[in-house]
């Protein structure tokens, strides 16, 4: 893509939300990770399988892999296989962190080790909200060691 035009591309994602996102649940993060769910295929294939056709978020699935603190529990289970133990952040950006990751294999299967994706604004938003940087889990979070 010629310069110009990827400025062009990053300028229009910092346009309001309502002129790039259609799903309704998108809010604005920064040029890179403005992207709504409705334009992500990936995503879209995954709601197009159950008849979800606005958002990713409401799709009955989301809650169990993105924000079910037990089914995160499992995924750290297998990251630790991978990778080792993850380093001591607050537990809730490790639960975030889990969310993320388990969302893309859900809906992009297995990825290269260096292939990022760009997780769509909902997501990423709908995460923050239930693992929030600076605040408190509603509810019992439990501890991630086994
Ligand atoms: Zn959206
Ligand atoms: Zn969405």
């Amino acid at each position: 893509m010629p310069e110009a035009a990827a400025a062009e591309t990053m300028e229009d994602r910092m346009a309001p939300v309502s002129e790039w996102c259609t799903c309704g649940h998108c809010s604005s993060l920064s040029p890179v990770e403005n992207v709504c769910c409705r334009e992500t295929p990936k995503v879209m294939n995954r709601c197009e399988q159950v008849g979800v056709y606005t958002c990713i978020t409401d799709h009955p699935g989301f809650q169990l892999v993105a924000l079910n603190p037990y089914v995160l529990q499992a995924v750290y289970g297998t990251y630790v296989q991978l990778f080792g133990e993850m380093p001591e952040t607050m537990l809730n950006s490790r639960y975030r962190h889990l969310a993320y990751r388990n969302v893309v294999r859900w809906c992009w299967g297995y990825l290269g080790q260096h292939i990022r994706v760009v997780i769509p604004s909902c997501i990423v938003t709908r995460i923050r909200q239930e693992f929030p940087e600076d605040g408190l889990y509603r509810g019992f979070l439990p501890p991630l060691h086994f």
